[in-house]
């Protein structure tokens, strides 16, 4: 089921996420509709607070490198095969290591992004799978990039607040109209959810 995605202005975003203590049907049915919603977003990543609950799970792609097709630098065959997906539940980051500059957006901040976010190069993240079960993981590239951004969401910062200072000024007053509607369309979604509750 492919779920709505909150928008920046929605107070979930900005809340810290309580951990994942129960390992159950619903949490499967959650990340299993957490990834049809991301695909459908053509996201490489979502958290839960995205859909509105605050607790720590993520849904990630792994992606690989660039496949050339015929060897022509051409940026709209800008393809990465997927080679993995991947459900974090409890995640943290357990080392960190070298900065890499790639670009950065967000599904909740749709049509917005910026080019040169600093994120550490590799991450080792320690996580439990759907039941429970420990595991420990490195990741490199695009997907360490991906992972420090969806972690990012448990503790409900978003990408521009890891911009330096005048950086995070100037994308806030340059998106400020685009900024004040996304907030005024997160408001007007929290009025439908109460206008028709859920059991
Ligand atoms: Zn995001």
């Amino acid at each position: 089921m492919i779920l709505p995605i909150r928008l920046y202005g929605d107070p979930v975003l900005r809340r810290s996420a309580r951990d994942v203590k129960t390992f159950d049907d619903d949490l499967r049915n959650l990340a299993s509709d957490m990834i049809e919603t991301m695909h459908d977003a053509n996201g490489v990543g979502l958290a839960a607070p995205q859909v509105g609950l605050p607790l720590r799970l993520f849904v990630a792609l792994e992606l690989g490198p660039v496949e050339e097709t015929d060897g022509e630098e051409d940026e709209s065959t800008d393809e990465r095969p997927v080679l993995a997906t991947h459900v974090m539940v409890n995640p943290r980051i357990t080392s960190r290591e070298g900065t890499q500059v790639a670009p950065d957006g967000c599904l909740s901040i749709p049509g917005l992004w910026v080019d040169d976010m600093v994120r550490d190069a590799s991450v080792r993240v320690a996580y439990q799978d759907l039941d429970g079960a420990p595991h420990e993981l490195e990741a490199q590239g695009h997907f360490a990039h991906v992972i420090q951004h969806e972690l990012d969401h448990l503790d409900g910062v978003l990408f521009f607040d890891r911009l330096p200072e005048q950086a995070r000024r100037d994308f806030l007053e340059t998106h400020r109209s685009e900024l004040a509607d996304m907030q005024r369309r997160a408001k007007a979604m929290i009025k439908e959810r109460k206008a028709t509750p859920v059991a």
